[in-house]
């Protein structure tokens, strides 16, 4: 058996096809999709980049042998541009009924006339589509001569829905262990749990708590990007770090002791990886020692099924930005933020936002959070930002129970995204706590511009590009 193959679409563009597909005409109607493909050793996913709607009776008509086909000039316009932008062809149809769906005889006979042809023109994958009112099944063809099917189709939106092309066998029941739990979301919340991939960009305050949380909660694999190790400083808001973890016995050997510790204390990722392993032991961890900007440190998250964002640097940012549109994975972004005046040490405001960002929703760019001044300052060298940096640079105000409160934020969301449990009436907001007016305030994200060059649709745009275009990352060198 082969890689599976899995689709992903943006609510927006799955309700303007499904309003397209399914009409009270009760009839068969048609569009194509053009799709990024991004390729691992996880699988292929297709990620649904441009949708054309055919107008019934000019674009898809009634035609000899079938029931109705798409018109030779719609098809081969639509070729022609997935040629020309690297995306895989999908012709999309309708069928009757809700929960199953499956290509009837003349479609496939007319897939098998028709796709050979086709994957000559374009050289990229090509393939159809066909829906039910709760169910999708597909039949893709590739350059190398194989055929695929879809074995699920993730939709993004305020909830994460998944359609399959019959409804899946019942999982195997729930280790007991997680009991409470699936007492909520039941032995398929457990199941699917188990075979998530969740990313996290960030293991200081708030990402720690994430990764032990997300283990304890049964997610099969996670992968954390982090370059620091701990230092004493951190172990206020380090539940799981001791005091061996930052050396501090060896930081008080005069002179040698200082300048050896910071290279023999324990790295964030490795204290990660122990307190994730102590969770659950069969988990699947991977912790990268490095920047985001890093090649690698980047490309590990483009399989993931979920990200996190705890780590507060425009560069990161960017790249987690660039990857959730790119890629269409899911997001939320995480901060704190403690407002002290430098002048006279007197608080101001104290926040907590947790902010979920999908391929339609919350882009972190359009809402005005990835700073280009910043960016350039972050990716000089040392030597030269400091110079350039015209306020000193301290730490921030950081305490254990703001993180853990907005990454317990952050993690319920996740939960009630992934369950399907939140309401379809909820205003999909930015989450503000606001602890020092004991409120917490909903904050509409300010929509995506179309010419955003990562949520927007012009032809540039990364959004569903997958593999087609480059991250904003550092060139790999070599
Ligand atoms: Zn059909
Ligand atoms: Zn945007």
């Amino acid at each position: 058996m082969g890689r599976p193959w899995k689709l992903t679409l943006d609510v927006d563009l799955y309700e303007r096809l499904h309003n397209h597909l399914f009409r009270d005409d009760n009839d068969e109607h048609a569009a194509v999709i053009a799709a990024g493909v991004v390729s691992t050793t996880h699988g292929v996913r297709l990620l649904g980049r441009e949708l054309f709607l055919a107008e019934d009776d000019v674009d898809f008509v009634r035609g000899g042998r079938g029931y109705r086909r798409l018109t030779a000039e719609f098809v081969g316009e639509k070729i022609a541009f997935c040629r020309d932008e690297k995306f895989c062809y999908l012709a999309v149809h309708n069928h009757g009924g809700t929960d199953c769906v499956e290509f009837s005889r003349t479609d496939l006979e007319s897939h098998e006339r028709g796709y050979p042809a086709l994957l000559e023109i374009s050289g990229h994958p090509v393939g159809a589509l066909v829906l039910a009112d709760n169910a999708l099944a597909g039949d893709i063809w590739t350059p190398d001569g194989r055929r695929h099917s879809i074995s699920e189709t993730v939709v993004i939106g305020p909830n994460l829905q998944r359609l399959h092309p019959a409804p899946p066998p019942p999982p195997p029941a729930a280790d007991p262990l997680y009991d409470r739990q699936s007492r909520w979301f039941g032995d398929r919340g457990q199941h699917l749990l188990e075979h998530l991939k969740v990313g996290v960009i960030g293991g200081g305050g708030v990402g720690q708590p994430l990764v032990s949380m997300l283990a304890r909660l049964g997610v099969g694999e996670i992968v954390l990007v982090e370059p620091e190790r701990v230092e004493p400083q951190n172990l206020p808001r380090l539940a799981d770090a001791t005091r061996f973890d930052a050396m501090v016995g060896l930081r008080k050997v005069p002179l040698l002791g200082e300048l050896l510790a910071p290279f023999f204390s324990t790295s964030k990722v490795r204290l990660a990886h122990r307190a994730a392993k102590r969770a659950n032991p069969k988990i699947t961890f991977t912790g990268i020692a490095s920047n985001v900007v890093e090649p690698a440190a980047a490309m590990s998250l483009i399989d993931c099924d979920f990200l996190f964002l705890a780590a507060d640097s425009h560069q990161a940012r960017n790249v987690f930005n660039a990857i959730t549109h790119q890629y269409l994975i899911p997001g939320i972004q995480i901060g704190t933020k403690i407002e002290v005046d430098r002048e006279t040490g007197e608080v101001r405001d104290i926040s907590g936002n947790v902010r979920l960002v999908t391929p339609s929703h919350g882009c972190l760019r359009c809402n005005g959070l990835i700073s280009s001044s910043k960016l350039a300052l972050e990716s000089m060298e040392p030597g030269e930002r400091r110079r350039n940096e015209y306020i000193e640079n301290v730490p921030a105000p950081s305490v254990i129970t703001f993180n853990t409160r907005s990454a317990s934020q952050a993690l319920s969301e996740f939960l009630l995204m992934l369950g399907g449990f939140i309401d379809a009436e909820t205003i999909n907001g930015y989450e503000l706590w606001r602890p020092r007016l004991k409120r917490t305030e909903q904050v509409e994200p300010i929509a995506g511009r179309d010419n955003c060059r990562d949520c927007g649709t012009t032809p540039s745009s990364r959004r569903g590009r997958g593999d087609g275009k480059e991250l904003p990352i550092k060139q790999a060198s070599g």
